[in-house]
């Protein structure tokens, strides 16, 4: 008997994913991606011998990423050179002060004690607590495969109301931590990832901190490009046929069902099932027909984006450890510039990462490779923001707070600079209003609530990524495009390779 195929869009981490998963199931698989390589999101460029990350830049939450190799038939530490990266950030804060996250508690003792005398006994319950948060959310949230109501509403998961905290603002929950506003700031700036302020992110999200002290943030030997390396390696060897610069233009419906896709070129290729790894909202609002879902999808939560500086500079910084945080001062200011306003702080909260600190080969030897990331607000509806302008207001403010370590020559040794802001995300991932992270995960936006794997209509049309279930990351990506193969296998009667 022929095998069934499916055609999926995006070689982002979820469209991979799923497609080895499928291939593994003997379904035949073609990933058509409109750009001319895989990673979509989890890019790399390499210039002059500095090898850049673009997106992800922190391996976190390994014990995901290990159960979902495990799925694809392969051990996550022997396709990844994995090392651990402790103190995790460095946080450097206004007035000078500093904070090395550690999962040394001696260190952290010390340190915090310095901040906030008491509050490393407060730290210890806030880990506590997260661990407990951890353990629920990606036991019955994260690695869950909603597709009725009751699985999600149901008397099971009542208690989570109370154990998981989603009505409490996590930074107001910090009260009961700390009094220090450096330590509220210091626990909460994971929000970000989520496409949230702490001032409205559920207190849920402590488990962010949890797993970053306790499993660990890791870094791949070769940058976090590997991870797409790895899994494309898996999926070729499961038969997988990848197609570049194959951009879709349509997706082929009639009724309730899809055939095909339409690519820009004018070809059609038929499938028996379609899996969009595109990001959703695009999906909708570009390659489906129903303008009323469309203007639903666009009227959404989305998260923040990113204006992000790429610099192959002429002289190590030994002092950039691996990942430094500055946090502002005006945290509060800062989310509600980025998420109410669309636009720039006046004082941001900043990132900057030194893989060449954790991989000679990511830089030439007596060189560095040093990438700047500066949250802003995604792209507005009337398009009034000058990015120009607050892309070249971010970059003064990068090397402002560079000088709080001593850095006042980087300016002057530059050899290039490669710039992203939110209209290249848009541009080259074809993320909709350039949000870093697609859909953010507010409470209307999280589990059940976000939107299925599978489309409402098209019977045979599934969605895996970041603003499909369960949400955005590499993990999660990965989650995602498990839970969506295994609904289509399913739904196309194929046994799977691997059940949820
Ligand atoms: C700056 C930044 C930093 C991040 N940091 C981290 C981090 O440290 N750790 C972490 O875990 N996560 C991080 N993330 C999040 C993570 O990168 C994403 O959640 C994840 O990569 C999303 O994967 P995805 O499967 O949704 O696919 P995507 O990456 O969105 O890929 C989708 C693919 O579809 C392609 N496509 C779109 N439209 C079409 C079309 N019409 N036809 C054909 N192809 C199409 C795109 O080109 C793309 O390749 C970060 C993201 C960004 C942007």
């Amino acid at each position: 008997m022929k095998s069934p195929s499916v055609i999926v869009i995006g070689a982002g981490v979820g469209g991979i994913a799923a497609a080895a998963h499928l291939a593994h199931s003997g379904v035949h698989v073609t990933v058509l991606e409109k750009n001319h390589r895989p990673g979509g999101r989890c890019d790399r460029f390499i210039r002059d011998g500095h090898v850049f990350d673009t997106g992800p830049t922190l391996l976190v939450m390994p014990l995901l990423y290990e159960t979902e190799f495990a799925a694809l038939g392969v051990s996550m530490r022997e396709a990844l050179d994995l090392q651990r990266v402790d103190p995790t950030y460095h946080l450097v804060f206004d007035d000078g002060s500093g904070l090395a996250l550690t999962s040394d508690l001696n260190a952290m003792r010390e340190q915090l004690e310095t901040i906030e005398p008491g509050s490393y006994h407060g730290f210890l319950r806030y880990v506590e607590e997260g661990c407990r948060h951890y353990q629920l959310a990606t036991g019955r949230l994260v690695n869950h495969d909603f597709r009725h109501l009751t699985d999600f509403v149901n008397l099971r998961n009542l208690p989570l109301v109370y154990q998981v905290k989603p009505f409490a603002h996590h930074y107001h929950h910090m009260r009961a931590y700390f009094d220090d506003p450096r330590l509220k700031s210091a626990f909460t700036f994971q929000d970000v990832y989520m496409g949230l302020s702490p001032f409205e992110a559920p207190a849920t999200f402590s488990m962010m901190c949890y797993t970053e002290l306790a499993h660990g943030v890791w870094y791949p030997r070769g940058g976090m490009y590997r991870v797409v390396e790895a899994l494309v390696e898996i999926a070729q060897e499961a038969g997988v046929e990848f197609e570049f610069d194959a951009p879709v233009e349509r997706i082929d419906v009639n009724g309730t069902a899809t055939h095909g896709v339409i690519l820009e070129d004018g070809r059609r290729l038929a499938a028996d099932a379609v899996l969009a790894n595109a990001d959703l909202p695009h999906v909708y609002q570009h390659l489906l027909p129903d303008e009323d879902r469309a203007a639903r999808m666009d009227r959404k939560r989305y998260s923040c984006s990113t204006v992000s500086f790429f610099w192959g500079v002429d002289q190590v910084y030994e002092q950039l450890p691996p990942h430094t945080l500055f946090l502002a001062d005006d945290y509060r200011a800062n989310f509600d510039s980025i998420i109410g306003d669309l636009g720039l702080p006046d004082n941001p909260s900043l990132y900057v990462h030194a893989p060449a600190r954790l991989d000679r080969s990511m830089a030439p030897t007596g060189q560095d490779t040093l990438t700047a990331i500066v949250p802003v607000g995604h792209l507005s509806e009337n398009g009034d923001q000058d990015w120009r302008a607050i892309r070249d207001r971010a970059r003064e403010d990068v090397f402002r707070r560079l000088r709080l370590l001593g850095i006042d020559d980087l300016q002057d040794h530059i050899k290039f600079e490669v710039n992203y802001t939110p209209l290249s995300w848009r541009k080259r991932y074809n993320l909709v209003k350039g949000a870093t992270h697609g859909l953010c995960h507010n409470l209307t936006q999280l589990a059940y609530f976000r939107p299925d794997n599978r489309h409402p209509r098209y019977h045979n049309l599934y969605f895996a990524g970041a603003s499909t279930r369960p949400g955005t990351g590499l993990p999660t990506a990965m989650v995602s495009a498990r839970l969506a193969a295994t609904r289509l296998l399913e739904d196309l009667g194929v046994e799977a390779a691997v059940a949820v």
